[in-house]
């Protein structure tokens, strides 16, 4: 049995870092921390994403259409950690390109704060598996590359720099180039580079997949410190479900192609979690036999896999 759904006043709007750095303001007043994101009451009343019936489907090669996501309606509150699982194939991919507008749907409409999301924008950050870093720039360079891009001043980009690379531990590595570091370090720096621009919404498409069990551990843990300092909306997809429990506020599990949303499950384990424990393994159990189905669907289609051979 999961526990109940936190009460919506859990989720934070803003969280004030616990070492701000500080910043001046245009007005000439002392500010701490990150940009706030905006403040909005925490409720699915007013949702900080909001997919409205949204569809999609792909042309394939024999010119037929492939229906990836069908008629999916979910949304996800303001500060809110939200995982999505499901099969290989089930379109979690396709759903974060759809929210950063990278794609544009086929049928229904993408909300970010009440307005309608038409094109990319720094409010939506996605985070890939493979980091993406420009392995010529140092680190400090890759973590500045977005905020240059969003037209930032030297000065602003410098303290944001310190402040981020501070945020994941890699304060030591500004002057590094990617190929010097670990993957674990290495996904790190692609974190901060991706918070420097102080998204809205960060959308992970699997980003621990490649990592060892002791690496991935680790970034869950900073990830988690980051998300309660920082205050920002998380869409986190996985294929692994503790990993979900182990994150998320709420895991909504997809149906295997089209994807649809099957099922949710609001997860109220107290934090920080750890992948080990009882009670996230027992809530990734409950999950996982809801997904079962759907990856035996995945296997038959994929494998021409028959159940019992
Ligand atoms: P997931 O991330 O859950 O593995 P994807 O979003 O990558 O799923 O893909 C959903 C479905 O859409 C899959 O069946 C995939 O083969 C298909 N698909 C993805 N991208 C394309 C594309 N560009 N053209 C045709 N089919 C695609």
């Amino acid at each position: 049995m999961i526990p109940n759904a936190r009460p919506q006043d859990a989720y934070p709007d803003t969280i004030e870092p616990r070492n701000p750095v500080q910043e001046t303001t245009t007005s000439g007043r002392r500010s701490t921390g990150p940009m706030p994101v905006s403040i909005r009451p925490a409720t699915l009343e007013s949702p900080k994403v909001w997919l409205r019936d949204v569809s999609l489907s792909y042309k394939t090669e024999s010119g037929s259409r492939l229906l990836a996501l069908d008629q999916i309606d979910l949304k996800v509150r303001q500060g809110e950690f939200l995982c999505i699982v499901g099969p290989s194939g089930c379109g979690k991919s396709t759903l974060l390109h759809l929210i950063a507008a990278l794609q544009k749907p086929t049928a229904g409409s993408i909300m970010v704060d009440d307005e309608n999301v038409t094109a990319p924008g720094t409010d939506r950050i996605m985070i890939f598996q493979e980091h993406g870093l420009f392995p010529w720039l140092t680190v400090g360079q890759n973590v500045e590359f977005g905020m240059k891009m969003k037209g930032l001043s030297k000065a602003e980009r410098e303290e944001k720099i310190r402040y981020y690379l501070r945020l994941v531990h890699l304060s030591q590595f500004k002057d590094r180039r990617p190929h010097q570091l670990s993957g674990g370090m290495r996904q790190r720096v692609a974190l901060a580079r991706a918070l420097a621009t102080e998204p809205a919404v960060l959308l992970m498409d699997e980003p621990f997949a490649a990592l060892d069990a002791q690496t991935r551990d680790l970034l869950h843990d900073e990830l988690e410190r980051i998300w309660a300092e920082t205050g920002r909306t998380i869409i986190f997809v996985t294929h692994n479900v503790r990993e979900a429990v182990r994150l998320g506020n709420r895991v909504v599990l997809f149906t295997f192609r089209p994807g649809r949303v099957k099922q949710e499950f609001t997860v109220d384990l107290p934090r920080p979690r750890h992948l080990e424990e009882v009670d996230v393994a027992r809530t990734a159990r409950e999950i996982l036999d809801s997904l079962r189905e759907e990856i035996n669907k995945s296997l038959e289609a994929e494998y021409g896999y028959e159940k019992g051979l």
